[in-house]
């Protein structure tokens, strides 16, 4: 499978070009038009997008066909993501979110100045950029899987993350336990990065990674209505 040009998009800036300074001008000028090396998607997010949606389609669920998942990473300053859902719409911006999917795109957007940020932390605790990436990606990934199924839909809340950490773990059988913990440590309610809406405690990601990484691609171990609301 030949997925990551077609399925990675650097999300092409929007600055005004009033707000452009000549600085800016000269150095985007400088830059050219075709890809750069700072322009070049995160390899270790790439790679965890492609594995991700490899795994299901080889439990025969196809997430690049019709309304494919998409996967775009937002990180010049100023620019903006823009998702409109039925709930409203929400700016992603660099710093804004860590990671977020938005449903109405099939989008999986990556906050790259967060994303780094939060990296540096978790490389400290002794966790892989690869397997962070793999984490982070495959939770939002599985976002796309629940809109899917109608069985796995819920309302925004405690129950569909812990599904969506659920799901993506099943899909990262390469995440070591004792890594996935390191991982999860302040990424819960009150953690980092700020949240609209609860996610589960720190232990209750993990327990659900852990409910994900014995379920075998057993998707109905991983449904809403399989983690504590509260
Ligand atoms: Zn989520």
């Amino acid at each position: 499978l030949h997925l990551n040009a077609f399925h990675v998009i650097i999300y092409a800036m929007k600055r005004s070009v009033a707000a452009a300074s000549l600085a800016t001008s000269l150095a985007l000028g400088a830059a050219g038009c075709g890809p750069t090396p700072e322009r070049t998607p995160d390899p270790d997010v790439q790679k965890a997008f492609e594995t991700t949606t490899q795994f299901w389609q080889s439990k025969g669920i196809n997430l690049l066909g019709k309304h494919a998942v998409k996967l775009v990473e937002i990180r010049e300053p100023g620019d903006v993501y823009t998702c409109h859902s039925n709930k409203g719409t929400r700016k992603i911006t660099p710093t804004s979110d860590l990671a977020r999917y938005c449903g109405p795109t099939n989008t999986v957007i990556i906050s790259k100045q967060a994303y780094d940020e939060e990296l540096r932390v978790k490389t400290v605790l002794g966790v892989s950029p690869e397997h962070f990436a793999q984490l982070i990606i495959s939770h939002e990934v599985g976002h796309d899987i629940q809109d899917r199924r109608p069985r796995l839909k819920s309302p925004s809340g405690i129950q569909k993350e812990l599904s969506a950490d659920c799901i993506g773990s099943m899909a990262s059988p390469g995440i070591p336990e004792v890594e996935a913990q390191s991982m999860l440590v302040g990424m819960g309610d009150h953690g980092y990065p700020p949240v609209d809406q609860r996610q589960g405690t720190d232990r209750q990601r993990f327990d659900a990674f852990k409910v994900g990484q014995l379920a075998h691609g057993d998707l109905a171990l991983c449904a809403p209505s399989a983690f504590a609301q509260s």
